[in-house]
């Protein structure tokens, strides 16, 4: 059986990991240079710096238990911290916060080791013929011909690929708002001695703010703060220039944290599509349209890195649930 998958964010990749644990061989595209997606860490001259997502929690006992096997390997690790909410400095509330280690793709990172992903391959169509499933990329070429394919793009991106071979599953993708981010990263050329390492301002364009250092595995010098807009700011803000982003929340952070700043240096990053506003909540954990095609990720969960993996294992379970089956695609039941 041959299966694809598109995007190597952690749902493909737990995807990935299952299906090649079954013997499937999966085969999986990824438009970016390196695996991770929204767990990707940005290299820059003053080290990675994890302009995306923060941290994840663990709330249900499987993926606490890939959590502690991620720590025991070593690309994992607990951030012990308290953020604030501010400007109050009032401690926010208290859970289980764990970070890759020691950068955001690390788990990505391991989890793509030992399996077929071909970076830098911007699937740009997808077409049901007689041989199974002609995958193209943004050149028109076919990159590969299979019999499952798996989507784990964000909800938009998904929605544009899905649109021809299936108009049901393009409209519920349809149906998940995602909200942007601009995020970001500041290098410090010498200390701030704030008395807090993350919170949640309250009021302004920030949502969070964290300084790097304070996470496992991370260099304390430079002080590296990293900078999340509001939703909403983000929104508004969304087609403004670095340069003008930069300048707005670099005055944010200074109502927060009054006193001198040298900057050393600013990294502006837009996430169009960061967190899934109102995902699916779909119990089974995927979608799945005609002729072996299924979708999975965040927004076809609950919007964090925990209900990505779980998608993409329940979508991977069901694929190996078909193989073992032998079921042709479209007599999936
Ligand atoms: C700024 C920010 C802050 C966040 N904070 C948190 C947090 O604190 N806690 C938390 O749990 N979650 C957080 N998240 C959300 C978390 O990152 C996501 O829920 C999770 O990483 C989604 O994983 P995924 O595999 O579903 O999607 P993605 O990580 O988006 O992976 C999809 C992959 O598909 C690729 N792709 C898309 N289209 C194509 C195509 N046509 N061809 C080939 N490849 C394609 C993309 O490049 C990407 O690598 C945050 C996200 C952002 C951006």
């Amino acid at each position: 059986m041959r299966v694809a998958v598109i995007g190597a964010g952690i749902a493909g990749l737990a995807a990935g990991a299952l299906l090649s644990q079954a013997g499937l061989a999966p085969v999986i595209f990824e438009k970016g240079r390196g695996p991770g997606g929204r767990t990707s860490s940005k290299r820059t001259d003053h080290g990675s710096i994890d302009l995306g997502a923060q941290y994840f929690t663990a709330q249900d006992s499987v993926f606490k238990d890939q959590v502690a096997d991620w720590i025991n390997a070593e690309v994992a690790a607990e951030w012990a911290i308290t953020p604030m909410v501010l400007p109050e400095r009032q401690p926010a509330r208290a859970q289980r916060r764990f970070v890759s280690s020691p950068k955001m793709s690390s788990i990505a990172r391991y989890l793509a080791k030992d399996l077929d992903v071909r970076t830098e391959v911007h699937v740009a169509e997808i077409v049901r013929e007689l041989t199974g499933w002609v995958v193209r990329d943004r050149m028109g070429q076919p990159v590969g011909d299979f019999d499952y394919l798996l989507i784990t793009a964000p909800a938009p991106q998904a929605q544009s690929l899905l649109a021809e071979p299936s108009p049901a599953l393009a409209a519920q993708a349809a149906n998940v708002r995602m909200n942007p981010c601009w995020s970001l990263g500041l290098v410090l050329g010498s200390p701030t001695g704030a008395k807090f390492d993350a919170g949640f301002p309250s009021t302004g364009p920030l949502g969070w703010i964290a300084r790097s250092g304070s996470r496992p595995g991370r260099e304390a010098v430079p002080e590296v703060w990293i900078l999340h807009a509001t939703a909403q700011w983000s929104q508004t803000h969304i087609e403004a220039s670095p340069d003008s982003v930069t300048s707005a929340l670099v005055d944010a952070f200074r109502a927060l944290h009054p006193g001198p700043l040298e900057i050393a240096d600013t990294i502006a990053h837009r996430w169009r599509f960061a967190r899934a506003a109102s995902p699916l909540a779909e119990p089974q954990g995927y979608l799945e349209g005609d002729s072996g095609l299924l979708c999975a990720g965040d927004w076809v969960t609950d919007g964090r890195v925990e209900g990505a993996w779980h998608s993409g294992r329940a979508a991977a379970l069901r694929l190996i649930d078909l193989a073992r089956g032998q079921l042709p695609p479209g007599e999936a039941e």
